[in-house]
């Protein structure tokens, strides 16, 4: 028989996946003799079992819950039920890899009628022990019920009013049974059933409701975020409760090794004396710095510090923790790999290999490629930022500078990213279901909740910037309204600006600009480049993004789209000329007119990119998206180019096409107008021969776009060579060019053999070739794309992310065949793809020379080439 549920003694760290991260954590820091109060496992398996069977839990699932349950009770000398003794436990959901407030959490489970009632005599803390069975009361209809928490609270609100009293503390044992009493009927009206009396039907149904929440939209949304595959499933933690809210001697709180906004090498955390676990990553109380607590309890801060030291040791990285102390005495429980910033990760890299803790290979691990991302986005600008003022400050929970207009709601803000806008989430506190609206907002502003709270460890995930617990400021949410103390008053959709930097808040708009690098990032992408087999170029149109790229990092074009040449101001008026040419003379002509820019436009990259290689794409997209649409425009441009409005408007409408991306474009073009392809050699060759007169070494590769067919290709390859080797000739010089193409259409995959005779070189534009390979449009998918997400019948983009099933099948076979006929030839990929982590170790994986991604993808890229390199080394 499988086996389903596991003690902690019986599970270890490397166990994850079948245990969860927390679950294999929970079990290794028991087997190193820490304090972890007991529990058991049932494992991703039962999870997965759970959906196999149409959501039914599996009877030796259940039957191994209740014989761990046994050997749980002997161990603590407890009983579930029992009325004078009674054990206690918690459910969580722990999933492989950490989903921080994603899942659901239900506390205090084993309490009932008579257990509270034979407790609260036995204890002599009966105010604890209702407050304790409201607030399973409440979990349980809201986690394992999915009933509004709300109508609970309000429930509290209204006792405290007629009251006349203010906080929760303030209610004596009598009042916490009288809400205890009030939760059970309101239960009862809602369910139409008495609240379950019995414990074992309790955690049979809390482990269904922790099953369930895997596929929760919040759950669904940030695995698709964060690649983490459905069929992974959650394991789910039953343990002995510990209680952080027995007193003044007792307490919970969060805690990291190091600091992980900044990485500095310095025990960090908080926690809330006389509270439950939730409270403090809640946010509803502000909590403590860690430091406090060595005043407050020497010992236990002692305790703590020594666990956290041999806790970062024994996992050789930085550790995110989790501590109840009840009646003065510690317990762990949870440590994991803490979550940090970009900054901080790379801070901790780098300081563990200089520790001698971990080698730069390991190093190389530490990093998420796409956290790199954090580093490179954009700070205020200084001289903007001296002229704003600020409004008030907050808890710097996630550095990066933010700007936009405010909105207090997840859906809202949502909406504005939608329509287009930059937008900026203001709320009391998040919470999970705010996920969609915080990645949607370019900052998260919140008025409670401290470093650790769940806006502050969602957002530094996210790489958003976040101000946390800005106490001072007053939301109104019906109003829509955020007012400061001195009167000022915001509403929905007027700007405001954050720094999660410093923690300032400004009303109002301020310019941001592209940050600095430098320090460890220098250090560590130099380790990565030492590792890497796998080269990295960029797409880049202009010098400015060329010499962008090269900062950082990149080792050449692989991408120059050349229409993007032709969009400027001062150039589409010949390039309009050109498409509107009726004759092969006037196309000539008009050509000829464009040829010195483009000349001018080549010689500049070349010059950018100091010898480095270059691919020079041609022509590609359809030649309309070229013209004007409305009859103004055209108007306009006929009397620019002399011609009948009549006479334009035909031209324009023949032009027209019902399937544009699959229409006359790429290599087309340059079939049925050879002189476009003519005028595109001449400008990079004489280009680089200018440049070369310089001293530079550059030898050009053109590529050719879109084909599907060896003839084609020949064809365009011949005006090319033609061209080309007139000019070098009427120029006397010597210069060595390459030809190669794009496969991007899955006809040109399978014969890739045949047109690898012709090309020296193939770059995947994976971009078409998703497109083309699904028959999905690439512009129109998004809108029906998230239909297939929430229905799991997909778990990605297949546009941002290869889908190796599928398209890569496509691609590897591409390679080889390449190969097969041209041993030296030289493979890339240059649609989006080649800067998103996962697709750049496919790249490495089949052996493909280089990638190519937009230039603040650059590091990104390297990083996740030295990975790929460092995980095959590790087989
Ligand atoms: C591609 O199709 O992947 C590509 C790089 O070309 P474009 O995006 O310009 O069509
Ligand atoms: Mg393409």
């Amino acid at each position: 028989m499988t086996k389903y549920v596991y003690s902690f003694n019986e599970g270890n760290k490397d166990m994850r996946n079948l245990l969860g991260g927390k679950g294999a954590n929970l079990a290794e820091m028991t087997s190193i003799g820490l304090p972890v109060p007991r529990g058991f496992i049932v494992t991703t398996e039962a999870c997965n079992k759970y959906y196999e069977d149409n959501k039914q839990i599996n009877p030796d699932v259940e039957s191994q819950i209740f014989e761990k349950l046994v050997e749980l009770e002997a161990i603590t000398g407890k009983k579930m039920g029992d009325i004078n003794n009674p054990l206690l436990v918690s459910v969580r959901s722990g999933s492989r890899a950490s989903m921080p407030g994603m899942m659901d959490t239900v506390l205090n489970l084993g309490l009932t009628d008579e257990v509270a009632k034979g407790f609260a005599e036995a204890s002599s803390n009966p105010r604890f022990i209702y407050d304790s069975y409201r607030r399973f009361i409440q979990m349980f209809a809201d986690v394992v019920k999915g009933y509004p928490k709300a109508s609970f609270e309000r429930l509290i609100d209204q006792f405290k009013e007629e009251k006349g009293v203010e906080l929760d503390i303030e209610l004596t044992a009598e009042d916490m049974y009288q809400i205890t009493m009030k939760f059970k009927n309101l239960y009862l009206e809602i369910a139409g059933e008495p609240f379950p009396q019995d414990p074992k039907v309790q955690l049979i149904e809390a482990v269904t409701a922790v099953f369930g929440s895997w596929n929760n939209d919040r759950a669904i949304f940030y695995r698709r975020m964060n690649d983490i595959p459905s069929s992974w499933g959650t394991a789910v933690n039953i343990q002995e409760m510990v209680y952080g809210n027995l007193g003044n001697t007792s307490g919970t709180g969060v805690a990291f090794t190091r600091n992980p906004a900044t990485g500095e090498n310095k025990l960090y955390g908080e926690y809330l004396i006389n509270a439950q676990g939730e409270d403090v990553v809640a946010g509803i109380r502000t909590p403590q710095p860690i430091s406090t607590l060595a005043d407050v309890m020497p010992d236990v801060y002692n305790q703590f510090a020594d666990i956290a030291k041999k806790l970062e040791n024994h996992y050789k990285d930085m550790q995110d923790m989790e501590f109840t102390i009840e009646n003065g005495k510690l317990f762990m429980l949870q440590t994991r790999n803490g979550k940090r910033t970009a900054q901080a990760a790379l801070k901790i890299a780098v300081d563990l290999v200089n520790e001698g803790m971990i080698s730069k290979e390991e190093a190389l691990l530490k990093v998420e490629a796409k956290q790199l991302d954090q580093l490179l986005h954009p700070a205020f600008d200084g001289e903007s930022l001296r002229n704003a003022k600020i409004i008030t400050k907050g808890l710097a929970a996630s550095p990066g500078a933010g700007t936009g207009k405010i909105y207090f709601t997840a859906e809202e803000a949502t909406a504005a990213k939608k329509r287009g806008e930059q937008c900026l989430l203001v709320r009391l506190e998040t919470s999970p279901e705010d996920i969609e609206g915080m990645n949607a907002a370019n900052g998260i502003l919140t008025l409670r909740g401290g470093m650790t709270s769940h806006a502050a460890v969602v957002a530094r995930g996210m790489g958003r910037c976040c101000v946390s617990g800005c106490s001072d400021l007053i939301i109104d949410e019906e109003a829509k309204t955020l007012s400061t103390k001195d009167g000022l008053v915001f509403n929905e959709g007027d700007y405001m600006s954050l720094d999660g930097t410093t923690g300032n808040v400004y009303g109002e708009q301020i310019k941001t600009v592209e940050p600095e690098i430098s320090g460890e990032f220098g250090t560590f992408m130099s380790w990565a480049d030492e590792v890497r087999t796998l080269r990295v170029r960029t797409n880049a149109d202009t010098p400015r993004d060329a010499i962008q790229a090269r900062k950082f990092g990149a080792e050449g074009i692989g991408l120059c789209r050349t229409e993007h040449m032709f969009f400027e101001e001062s150039r589409i008026f010949n390039f309009r000329k050109m498409i509107v040419a009726d004759s092969v003379e006037a196309r000539e002509k008009a050509l000829a007119d464009i040829l010195p820019s483009q000349r001018d436009d080549f010689e500049k990259l070349f010059t950018a990119m100091e010898g480095d290689p270059v691919v020079i794409r041609y022509l590609d997209p359809p030649l309309h998206e070229f013209l004007p649409h409305t009859d103004d425009e055209i108007k306009t441009l006929a009397n620019d180019l002399g011609l009948s409005f009549e006479a334009l408007k035909t031209r324009v409408d023949s032009l027209k096409e019902f399937n544009p991306m699959m229409g006359h474009r790429g290599c087309r073009l340059a079939v049925t107008y050879p002189e476009i392809a003519k005028m595109q050699t001449r400008a990079v060759i004489e280009a680089a021969i200018n440049v070369n007169k310089q001293g530079m070494k550059i030898e050009p590769e053109i590529m050719i776009p879109l084909v599907g067919e060896l003839k084609e290709l020949q064809f365009v390859k011949n005006v090319v060579v033609e061209t080309a080797d007139a000019v070098i000739k009427e120029n006397g010089v010597n210069l060595k060019y390459h030809v190669g193409t794009m496969i991007e259409i899955p006809r040109a995959a399978l014969l890739a053999d045949k047109i690898a005779l012709e090309a020296e070189f193939f770059s995947f534009g994976t971009n078409d070739l998703t497109q083309m390979t699904f028959g999905f449009s690439r512009d129109d998918a998004g809108k029906f794309l998230e239909h297939y997400y929430d229905k799991n019948i997909f778990e990605f983009d297949p546009f941002a992310k290869i889908d190796q099933n599928g398209v890569g099948q496509l691609i590897q076979m591409a390679a080889e065949k390449g190969r097969q006929a041209r041993p030296d030839i030289h493979l890339g990929i240059c649609g989006e793809h080649g800067g998103e982590a996962s697709s750049v170790e496919f790249c490495h994986k089949i052996g493909l020379d280089y990638v190519s991604c937009s230039p603040f993808r650059v590091p990104l890229a390297r990083l996740a080439a030295a990975q790929a390199k460092v995980k095959e080394n590790l087989k």
